[in-house]
């Protein structure tokens, strides 16, 4: 097996992972590569939203801010660690400003102010953006900055395993995809930076070529934590894009369409009022994504007639803008709410057909789904409640180092929001975990262990694995089909709305899908090897997902966040299902972190307090004194 050797390796072509990359390389210290299943691949690089948001620290007008105010907004999510919420703060600025002198344009107005914008969970107006591509434009700008910096890149490479030394990191085991061969890196630091668990949904609003590996640390034995805690939202399936902001605003028609092509105008049999129906429409816009605060009254009523369709009739859901709701040949904008009115009217768009509004307000936003090869003036436009972002994820202490000595997670794959966070936190979280980690293997990394010890560990992983291949290329490919199997059922049995009987029956196929993983599944050739890494990563954190889920189920049972719990004893909404009756949240358990942790082959879930945010009393002689000796990084 080919074997390299570094201090560090970051797995993940994304913000973060670029990020990471480039600090370690400029600190000097440490040798550095990055491993990546394909450069152009990610969450950062190929998705966007209608104002892509990045959150930080305020640095304009005059409304006063600190670190401490941002800290606490950030904790105030819920279940979140306090020393992370600190660090996310402290850092904002030094990592927003590190993008800007890469020429990431976040605008300023004449005084150089980077005025900003509130968004959701955001007291102050925090927030800003670079357009629709946000994310893009910053990885774009590390990537170049990556490229003059030198660092080595292996791409085509899927890292399939962390090779461990008693309980800490010695190395990197990964498949080149298209030989199906086994390459060994060794080193004494890994930092993952694979991105969310996207995988692991059918109904995703993440792009299609990222999936994920959370399972890579959770087979290394790191703790999870908030794994119950996703956004989810309304989004097109084909291409993949939330359709928040204007899309609703404009309020087109929602329509379903059953197995013999029948179609059904469905907000029709759910609303008495087709005004009120409208003006929930409207709130969708900016009440993106899914909310169970919004359930029992409010626009959340929307996502869950969709989910309705799609997920209890078979449906298939469209939103139709070449005509307006319900047969109106003209909407009487004035019976709308007052603030769907009074915005449609300043907007000069009431009147018309949707795709008539949208083109007034909005032209970009018919554009791009043109550009994608969808022409809404014309055709319908496929939807589902999708997944959109995991707020939990591999817990990390206060340098995003996991459980597991020598391994960190940055970026979406680190768990540091907790039930809610302010729209953009994630772009900075990402760039802040990324510094953090890098800083503190720089200064501070795990030893490597001696060639001879590497290279027997080596030896052993490779007769095993060799083995499995020969068992899985003997047999057809299906691979792919056992994936989309095992996402549907994720979506329709553990994605925003859950039932813990349901969600047992869906724990127990899952696990015994990944039991007979090698009876069952092929992949033909070589060449499709990491594909079946895929389907077994996609299971083991589905798993881990669903345990967390039943025992959340078992032990809170209150309804929160961006997921509603099915509880016998709490409200239901009139006119829909029992299954949709809830209870709502309790908020003494956001003062708790539900971790989860595989211990045996069996994942075991555990809760422990928040960490809080620490309390310092600093001293400036004193700070300065210690970062004279170690810059504070222990
Ligand atoms: C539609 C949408 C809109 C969003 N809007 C916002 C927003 O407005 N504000 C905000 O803050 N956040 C937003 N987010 C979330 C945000 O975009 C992501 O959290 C962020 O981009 C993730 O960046 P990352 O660097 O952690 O991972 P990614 O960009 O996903 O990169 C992961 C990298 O790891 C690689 N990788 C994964 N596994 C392996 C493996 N086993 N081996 C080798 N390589 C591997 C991938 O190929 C990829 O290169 C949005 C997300 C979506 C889907």
């Amino acid at each position: 097996m080919k074997t390299y050797t570094y201090d560090v390796i970051v797995v993940g072509t994304g913000a973060a992972g670029y990020n990471a990359a480039c600090r370690i390389k400029e600190f000097g210290k440490k040798s550095i590569a990055i491993v990546t299943e394909g450069i152009n691949t990610g969450t950062s690089r190929n998705t966007g939203s209608d104002k892509q948001t990045y959150y930080k620290l305020g640095l304009g007008g005059d409304s006063p801010d600190s670190v401490y105010n941002m800290a606490e907004n950030l904790f105030a999510g819920g279940s979140v660690d306090g020393d992370n919420a600190l660090c996310e703060a402290a850092l904002s600025v030094r990592s927003f400003m590190h993008l800007c002198e890469l020429g990431v344009e976040f605008p300023v107005n004449r005084y150089g102010e980077y005025v900003g914008y509130k968004t959701d969970h955001d007291p102050y107006a925090r927030a800003t953006s670079a357009g629709p591509l946000t994310s893009k434009f910053m990885t774009e700008a590390l990537e170049k900055k990556a490229q003059r910096l030198n660092i080595e890149i292996y791409s085509e490479l899927l890292a399939i395993e962390v090779l461990k030394y008693d309980d800490r990191v010695c190395g990197l085991l990964c498949l080149e995809q298209l030989s199906g061969e086994l390459i060994a890196f060794k080193c004494a630091d890994i930092i993952l930076a694979t991105g969310g668990p996207a995988g692991i949904y059918a109904d995703s609003v993440y792009p299609t070529c990222h999936t994920g590996t959370t399972s890579l640390a959770l087979c290394a034995g790191s703790k999870a934590q908030n794994l119950t805690e996703w956004q989810y939202g309304l989004a097109s399936v084909n291409p993949r894009w939330n359709v928040s902001g204007t899309y609703m605003q404009v309020l087109p028609r929602f329509v379903s369409i059953d197995k013999d092509g029948k179609e059904y105008e469905f907000l029709d049999d759910y609303f008495k009022d087709k005004y009120e129906a409208l003006s929930a429409v409207f709130l969708k816009g900016y009440q993106w994504p899914f909310d169970s605060k919004k359930v029992l009254e409010g626009s959340s009523i929307i996502d869950i007639l969709v989910y309705r369709e799609c997920v209890l009739k078979n449906r298939r859901v469209y939103l139709d803008f070449t005509k307006n709701p319900f047969c109106m040949e003209t909407i009487d904008f004035k019976k709308l709410s007052d603030e769907a009115f009074e915005y449609l009217n300043k907007a000069e768009a009431c009147f018309g057909t949707p795709i008539e509004r949208l083109l007034k307000m909005n032209t970009p936003a018919v554009e791009l789904y043109k550009s994608k090869g969808v022409d809404i003036t014309e055709e319908y436009l496929e939807i589902a409640l999708c997944a959109q972002h995991n707020n939990g994820g591999i817990a990390v202490d206060m340098w995003w180092q996991t459980s597991v000595k020598g391994l960190f997670a940055v970026g979406e794959c680190a768990g540091t929001h907790g039930v809610t966070r302010p729209g953009g936190s994630a772009l900075n979280a990402g760039q802040v975990g990324s510094l953090r980690a890098s800083q503190y293997v720089s200064e501070n990394g795990n030893a490597q262990i001696n060639d001879n010890e590497f290279n027997s560990i080596v030896e052993k992983v490779e007769k095993a694995y060799n083995d499995t291949f020969d068992i899985l290329c003997k047999k057809e490919y299906n691979a792919d089909k056992l994936i989309e199997k095992a996402q549907r059922r994720m979506s329709n049995f553990a994605s925003a709305i859950r039932n813990k009987e349901k969600m047992v029956g869906a724990l127990s196929e899952t696990v015994n899908d990944l039991e007979n993983l090698l009876l069952v599944a092929g992949v033909g050739n070589k060449s499709k090897l990491y594909i079946y890494f895929k389907l077994k990563d996609i299971l083991i954190t589905q798993i881990a997902c669903l345990n967390a889920m039943i025992d959340y189920a078992d032990t809170a049972g209150d309804t929160r966040g961006s997921s509603l719990y099915f509880d016998k004893r709490g409200s239901l909404r009139d006119g829909l299902e029992e299954m949709f009756r809830f209870c709502e949240e309790n908020l003494n358990n956001r003062t708790k972190v539900q971790e989860v942790q595989l211990i045996d082959g069996r994942f075991k879930t555990s809760w422990r307090d928040v960490r809080p945010i620490p309390d310092n009393d600093d001293f400036f002689e004193n700070i300065w004194r210690s970062y004279r000796e170690n810059k504070n990084i222990y």
